[in-house]
């Protein structure tokens, strides 16, 4: 059953099967021209079928649809993309910076399961894990009906909708072109994956999101902290009204994540590895995890590990063709 945020802007719910998230919560923007999606769910008959129900229960038609914007290309959010265009023609809108995986994880990935195994052994992993490490994202393409876009966005563009308007936010960190919509006279904001009630947001390092990802998320959080917003619209869970609590809550979750790895490599040497598979998870522990999971334990590790390398803590030694963390002491470096 939809739910009605503001006049008919609504709020639509896609399972998505076999899956701890449970659900995805795309938006429909009704507008001048037709109705604007944000967001859609896995390719699976079940979540295709449960939109359309959505729809039909708001007596709107999919070629009504006239623009589906993705908040990133993770398969929950934009694995029913093509199916739509299909249906509808709708115009599919995403992130420049998102644009760039569609072909490699999606089309062609071979290049990028070279680089993921090189990078795995690099950070540790051992031997009898590594092909099981290294396949764990293929299950999720059959998920996927990827297209390329029609018109990419870059943050800071205004979308006006006749009824609304909404200001697009770049918020890299949980992907490189993740973006949120924010309403100024509605106090609403749509925060993807971005900013969830409960859950925080997976942040890794890994081949195709190099550079400081954790960093990026951390200044992510921050831009939003300055809006008026009465209304948090995430994609998962449910919607809440405090952000800036919740951004106060999330920023401290990596703060003590941070503290524990620190703690994990100690005044000895560790790789990314050796400090995933130590540390207590919020979903359990390393050894219980699915090789996707515990790949996703590791890059997250690196996202943290960087940060500490870009904040002085930290150092690499490569030894081996393998990077292991020390910490920098006090009136070293
Ligand atoms: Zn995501
Ligand atoms: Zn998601």
């Amino acid at each position: 059953m939809p739910t009605e945020i503001l006049s008919g802007l609504y709020q639509l719910k896609v399972p998505i099967p076999d899956n701890p998230l449970g659900w995805v919560l795309p938006y429909l923007i009704p507008g001048d021209d037709g109705y604007t999606l944000i967001d859609s769910g896995w390719n699976t008959p079940e979540a295709f079928a449960a939109l359309e129900a959505e729809l039909q229960e708001l007596n709107v038609r999919f070629d009504q649809i006239k623009r589906l914007f993705v908040t990133h290309v993770h398969p929950d959010h934009y694995g029913l993309a093509g199916r739509i265009k299909e249906v509808c023609g709708a115009r599919v809108v995403i992130h420049q910076r998102e644009r760039d995986f569609i072909r490699s994880r999606y089309w062609q990935p071979e290049q990028l399961l070279e680089r993921i195994a090189s990078w795995l052994t690099e950070n540790g992993v051992p031997r009898d894990e590594m092909t099981d490490l290294q396949l764990s994202s293929m299950p999720m393409r059959s998920y996927v009906a990827a297209v390329e876009p029609d018109a990419v966005l870059w943050g800071g563009e205004t979308l006006d909708f006749g009824l609304y308007k909404f200001e697009v936010y770049w918020t890299p960190g949980h992907s490189p072109g993740h973006i949120c919509f924010y309403e100024r006279t509605q106090r609403i904001i749509l925060t993807g994956d971005h900013v969830l009630p409960t859950i925080t947001p997976n942040v890794s390092l890994h081949p195709q999101q190099m550079g400081n990802p954790l960093g990026d998320y951390l200044a992510s959080l921050q831009r939003l902290e300055p809006l008026e917003v009465d209304d948090v619209l995430p994609a998962h869970e449910y919607a809440f009204k405090d952000l800036r609590g919740r951004l106060r809550e999330i920023v401290e979750h990596h703060e003590r994540r941070l503290e524990e790895m620190l703690a994990v490599i100690g005044e000895g040497r560790a790789t990314a590895y050796d400090v995933a598979s130590s540390i207590v998870w919020t979903t359990g522990t390393y050894d219980s995890f699915s090789p996707w999971m515990r790949r996703a334990a590791i890059s997250e590790t690196l996202a943290h590990l960087e940060y500490l390398v870009q904040e002085g803590k930290l150092h690499q030694v490569r030894e081996d063709g393998v990077v292991r963390y020390e910490r920098i002491r006090d009136g070293e470096g």
